[in-house]
């Protein structure tokens, strides 16, 4: 095993991973956060705003339910942590409240962000509003029309959305175009909604989410008696909230954290997302991971049912824990997520997001033993994803 941490070297690096690989031009607005981020954030006054808001405006902290009856179809004790419960309906708030209570705190009045799925795109329109910043989100052109609802969102509360056109019109190109802005308005702040991008954007995004493993500490301790569970079990994107509920066991050993990725219609099916499984060395959106991409470094499109897990990178965290073997990795195709959604849904009365039930879905891959006590995270809840649930379970 290779010596593993979970915080970075001060130039940005989870063993060989990480870093910030940027344009020149990039180097001042990169340093100048790093710097905010360094200082404001571990400040009394700047942790006190950010805890009242995850509490008045979030609903923190989430519950952690015990879930009776996956516990009996199980054979152990299962716990759901209901990130599902946040306000706008997923993690992804804890991070953009963080951001853009920093972001005010530098003297910043416009936030730019890009989205894939719209996900972060609503979690950053909504603290803008909240914090009476500008918005501006790029979004892919095929995007916008694949995610009208979110698009919508965004707009109701008050952002613009710019359009991406370039490339496959996808995430990648709306990254891209928010790149380009950032180096031409430096007044403007960069809000990322993952652990990924240079540093120190990875640390800053799993240091915010880390209130959900907090959370767990506190509440296992309160429940059971023991605050470590034998194992927690997390969906990967980009790998924020698997961050944000390992973040406090990455030290204690004996705790299981097992990472769950999308393999879409199969591992080798040439239509999936398992980036730990799949991807290599590389650098993606200013950091050095493992990435979906070709031996000449073409990054290979991927394919999840769920828009959340339908990313070709991962971050560098993650990539550090996998490959020092301190987290373990699980596959699950498109039709066992949708196969757990239904069971989450018939057996606790709990619709869970798409990247949610790759989470649950893992459960079938695992043995426990009565005696133990397993963290589920749940990333998010179902509504966004009616659409497709009604067209496959011919509701
Ligand atoms: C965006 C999203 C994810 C994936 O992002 P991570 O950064 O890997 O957490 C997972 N679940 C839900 C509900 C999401 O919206």
């Amino acid at each position: 095993m290779k010596t593993f941490s979970h915080r970075p070297n001060d130039r940005g690096f989870y063993g060989e991973f990480g870093g910030a690989y940027i344009p020149e031009l990039l180097h001042n607005n990169v340093e100048e956060l790093k710097v905010a981020f360094e200082t404001i954030c571990h400040e009394a006054t700047f942790n006190q705003a950010y805890t009242d808001l995850l509490k008045q405006f979030v609903g923190r902290p989430t519950p952690l339910y015990f879930a009776p009856q996956l516990s009996k179809k199980h054979h152990t004790n299962i716990f759901l942590k209901r990130e599902d419960l946040c306000h706008t309906g997923a993690h992804k708030i804890n991070n953009t409240i963080g951001q853009a209570l920093l972001a005010k705190r530098m003297g910043k009045t416009t936030i730019v962000a890009e989205t894939g799925a719209g996900q972060h795109g609503v979690a950053t329109a909504t603290v803008c509003a909240l914090m009476n910043l500008n918005c501006i989100v790029f979004m892919g052109e095929k995007d916008i029309e694949r995610q009208a609802p979110n698009v919508a969102r965004m707009k109701l509360l008050g952002a613009e959305v710019l359009p991406a056109s370039s490339g496959s019109k996808t995430l990648k190109d709306a990254t891209n175009e928010a790149l380009r802005f950032w180096i031409n308005h430096p007044e403007t702040y960069y809000l990322i909604g993952s652990v990924v991008g240079p540093h120190p954007y990875p640390a800053m995004v799993a240091h915010f989410q880390a209130v959900i493993s907090e959370e767990i500490k506190v509440q296992l301790q309160a429940q059971t008696g023991n605050s470590q569970p034998t194992a927690i079990l997390a969906c990967v994107g980009g790998g924020s909230n698997a961050a944000g509920a390992f973040y406090h066991y990455f030290e204690a050993e004996n705790v299981r954290l097992i990472a769950v990725e999308a393999a879409g219609e199969g591992l080798h099916s040439g239509k999936s997302a398992a980036t730990s499984l799949l991807g290599t060395p590389g650098i993606l959106h200013g950091s050095f991971s493992l990435v979906m991409q070709t031996n000449d470094g073409q990054v290979v499109e991927p394919h999840s049912i769920s828009a959340g897990l339908d990313y070709h990178g991962i971050g560098p965290l993650h990539a550090h824990a996998i490959q020092s073997k301190r987290a373990e990795t699980i596959a699950i195709t498109d039709e066992e997520a949708l196969e757990a959604v239904k069971t989450c849904s018939r057996l606790e009365g709990i619709i869970p997001a798409l990247e949610s039930a790759h989470a649950l879905a893992a459960l079938n891959q695992l043995n426990f033993k009565p005696e133990d006590v397993v963290v589920v995270n749940l990333s998010g809840r179902g509504d966004k994803d009616m659409n497709t649930y009604m067209n496959h379970f011919d509701l």
